[in-house]
């Protein structure tokens, strides 16, 4: 899902939880997970392209899926489970819960928007598949080879099984 679909259902959902709970904290705390937790794109796109990647190649590269293996070290069910013990052993902070709701409805919109199998948003899930980006995110196949131009090989042997 993009930025501007994900600062949207933040701001949305900050604004519900301010005014179901009246707590600024809870409310931020949502708000900034819910988008920032893409932050993690940054590391995968310097693994497979480098650090002289432009802010718009960066998000090119994003949106037509150009890569060959995909940590996404933040999206993970398992950090799920393990801010929601988080949340419970500090009493339901609101900083804490409030990061837990907006890591929660990312997970959600992302599960939805770019994958059938909700496995693809499994860290260890995508570590027994060895973080293959065609095996964990089959959905944007057509779009990367496609789109490219980082990888001429592999665009060849799509073309050869005539997709
Ligand atoms: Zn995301």
């Amino acid at each position: 899902m993009k930025l501007h679909h994900h600062t949207l259902f933040s701001l949305t959902i900050a604004g519900v939880l301010y005014v179901m709970f009246t707590s600024w904290k809870l409310a931020l705390g949502s708000f900034i997970t819910g988008i920032f937790i893409d932050v993690d794109h940054i590391v995968d796109v310097v693994r497979e392209h480098g650090w002289s990647v432009k802010v718009r190649e960066f998000f090119h590269i994003c949106h037509t899926a150009q890569f060959n293996r995909i940590l996404l070290l933040l999206h993970g069910w398992e950090w799920l489970v393990i801010w929601t013990f988080a949340a419970w052993l500090t009493d339901w902070n609101p900083w804490i819960t409030g990061s837990l709701i907006g890591l929660g409805h990312h997970m959600v919109l992302d599960a939805y928007a770019n994958s059938e199998n909700v496995s693809s948003y499994s860290l260890l899930w995508r570590w027994k598949k060895d973080f293959h980006f065609d095996t964990i995110f089959p959905k944007f196949i057509r779009f990367k080879y496609r789109e490219s131009t980082y990888f001429p090989t592999a665009r060849g042997s799509n073309d050869q099984r005539g997709h």
